[in-house]
């Protein structure tokens, strides 16, 4: 069966933007029947706040996006859905990882990698180095009580992949991330571990989301292979952008969810979104059924 999710991570209120690729990502597995998961992306202690999450979950039920699986109450067989309590699971799968031989520690600052950083990307992306890594790989040792974050090599070799939304991708990982980050120094989990784990555990076949993470995909189905799962489907959605051509800011509170409802219906709210993704041609209020039965390129079929 066709399951999508939408991950949010509850550090503040939603705003347009993830309400745009929680309504994508709804429509295009419910237009075939399939399930939908809600995933709450928690792993940074200082900036997540259940209150943060709870008003998540009243904006998605004021839209009328109902999840058949996960959310704070944990409803569904392949739980828990928020990542804080999946310790245990990120574990395992980092000592996989280390056990490939292609970890190790890194004791390098912020400061050392800015200094040390491979040839400066112009949109502030840090390239990792490799300062720390050993000369030879795959390592046989693996200190796994040194200080430090672990960090997984990457090779200087293309991985490439069809994005049903942006078409044909090709990224070098040595080129354009560097070695990257699976658990930091603090023992905190990395974006790109948990999310690999999450979606292959809970059986995600398609994962939608804003374009912004198409390198992120790239770096997500390197862990795939690694792991030896089966990657899902990407479909990654141009992001939203005003009149004039520029990417919407989440520092605009007008278009924060607390704004949206406050001036909006649920369908008025659903006609703004259903507009900037091009769904249609006006601001027109419209109802997520009506949307279900709207055709679209950027629906997979
Ligand atoms: N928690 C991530 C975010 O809110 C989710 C990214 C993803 O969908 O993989 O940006």
């Amino acid at each position: 069966m066709v399951t999508g999710r939408f991950a949010p991570s509850p550090s503040g209120r939603m705003h347009l933007g993830n309400i745009y690729a929680a309504v994508m990502s709804w429509l295009s597995v419910k237009r075939r029947g399939g399930r939908w998961i809600l995933r709450i992306e928690d792993l940074d202690p200082q900036r997540s706040k259940k209150a943060h999450a709870e008003m998540i979950e009243d904006d998605l039920h004021w839209l009328g996006l109902d999840w058949d699986e996960g959310g704070l109450e944990n409803k569904g067989s392949h739980g828990p859905y928020l990542q804080s309590q999946r310790h245990d699971l990120y574990q395992h799968y980092l000592d996989r990882l280390i056990a490939t031989g292609y970890t190790y520690k890194c004791r390098c600052t912020r400061a050392d990698i800015m200094t040390t950083q491979a040839p400066h990307q112009s949109d502030g992306r840090v390239i990792y180095a490799g300062t720390c890594r050993p000369s030879v790989l795959p390592c046989p040792t693996f200190d796994s009580h040194a200080p430090g974050a672990v960090r997984l090599y990457v090779p200087d070799s293309d991985i490439c992949f069809n994005d049903l939304i942006a078409g044909p991708q090709i990224y070098n990982l040595a080129r354009d991330c560097g070695d990257f980050i699976l658990c930091r120094a603090d023992g905190a989990w990395s974006y790109q571990l948990a999310v690999v784990v999450d979606d292959a555990l809970m059986g995600i076949t398609e994962v939608m989301r804003g374009n912004d993470l198409l390198l992120s995909a790239a770096q997500q189905i390197y862990l795939y292979r690694l792991l030896g799962f089966t990657p899902p489907l990407f479909a990654h959605l141009p992001l939203l952008t005003n009149e004039l051509g520029q990417r919407l800011s989440k520092r605009d509170n007008s278009l924060s969810m607390e704004s949206l409802r406050r001036d909006h219906t649920p369908e008025q709210v659903l006609g703004l979104v259903a507009h900037a993704a091009r769904l249609t041609d006006s601001t027109s209020p419209v109802s997520l059924n009506e949307l279900l039965s709207i055709p679209s390129t950027l629906f997979p079929r």
